[in-house]
């Protein structure tokens, strides 16, 4: 029997249309299946909103949504914008370990009204996924599959728009169908560190030369408890004339955790290999190896939802996000 999939749909380009103030989401879930019919599949709005208005609140909302869906359904697409799918792919990766079915997330760089949309491939490709992979968060963009925790958006406005950083495809389609090579691999975990608290109360800070250290004193006194450090090259923090070192520790004793990722695109953190890394360490203070960065704050804020029983899940990959 076909299985039963549901559209959620969050708004984004592909339910867009042109305002007097220009592109905003317009269509609802029922819209988009009229001018996109796929078979076995009922709609649902949660929300009509760019996705740079999507934040954590709306994850919550999302997930939530997901879980009451899939009692009756196998499989779920989300609509969603373009520019901040990659962070609510990973934050619903995390929220929804526990779920055994897929969700896979996709939107367009066109709207589905617009005469060249890509609109339409992405949402029939989107439900062949949800038919075939067997659980997993997921983007299917422009034939690619890509793990939730591995998708960044790299493009404003080729039809190509994510990759999968750091990971191969999970899958492609072609003209034969979807090929399926590397489903999502789960961690298995105790029942206490699922569910989908997250704390939003974290940082991003990518460092320049000369970044100062009064930066760090900032986010402690915002009342940030996690930080996720884009460093230099393999790890690397400048300790002379202005301390980062000594700024990072300083955060670590007081309680902020810190993921410490590269601001290289590809491959890895690894502070052991340059005396600039070498001090990076404490109880506070952890690797993103690598982690896109998209995951790292996702993982970070649902890691800080219950840190005490998650904590040290920051050193092991649990969806696919690190290596
Ligand atoms: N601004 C849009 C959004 O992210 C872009 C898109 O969907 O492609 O909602």
């Amino acid at each position: 029997m076909q299985k039963r999939l549901v559209l959620l749909a969050t708004g984004g380009t592909i339910a867009s249309a042109q305002s007097d103030r220009g592109l905003a989401p317009a269509l609802t879930a029922a819209d988009i299946l009229r001018r996109c019919p796929i078979d076995n599949c009922v709609g649902q709005d949660i929300f009509h909103l760019d996705s740079s208005n999507i934040q954590p609140e709306e994850w919550r909302v999302l997930a939530a949504a997901v879980r009451r869906a899939l009692r009756d359904a196998d499989g779920c697409i989300i609509t969603h914008g373009t520019d901040t799918m990659a962070y609510t792919a990973a934050a619903l990766s995390f929220m929804l370990l526990d779920i055994d079915k897929p969700v896979i997330l996709t939107g367009s760089q066109l709207p589905l009204d617009h005469a060249i949309t890509d609109a339409r491939v992405n949402l029939l490709e989107a439900a062949e996924a949800a038919r075939s992979v067997s659980r997993g968060v997921y983007v299917c963009f422009h034939h690619k599959l890509i793990a939730g925790t591995r998708a960044v958006k790299m493009r404003t406005t080729s039809f190509d728009a994510f990759d999968s950083v750091n990971a191969p495809l999970c899958g492609e389609s072609d003209a034969v169908g979807l090929h399926v090579y590397h489903p999502i691999e789960h961690a298995a975990l105790a029942p206490a560190a699922f569910g989908d608290e997250i704390n939003p109360g974290v940082f991003l800070l990518k460092l320049f030369p000369g970044t100062s250290p009064e930066a760090f004193r900032h986010i402690a006194a915002m009342g940030c408890k996690g930080l996720v450090l884009e460093a230099f090259g393999l790890g690397g923090l400048h300790y002379i004339r202005r301390n980062l070192v000594g700024a990072l520790h300083e955060l670590s004793e007081q309680g902020v955790v810190t993921l410490v990722a590269t601001q290289c695109m590809y491959e890895k953190a690894d502070f052991s290999i340059y005396e600039v890394g070498r001090d990076i360490t404490g109880s506070n203070i952890y690797s993103a190896r690598d982690m896109t960065t998209e995951a790292a704050v996702a993982k970070l804020m649902w890691v800080l939802g219950k840190p005490d029983v998650r904590k040290e899940l920051l050193r092991q990959s649990l969806c696919l996000e690190m290596s």
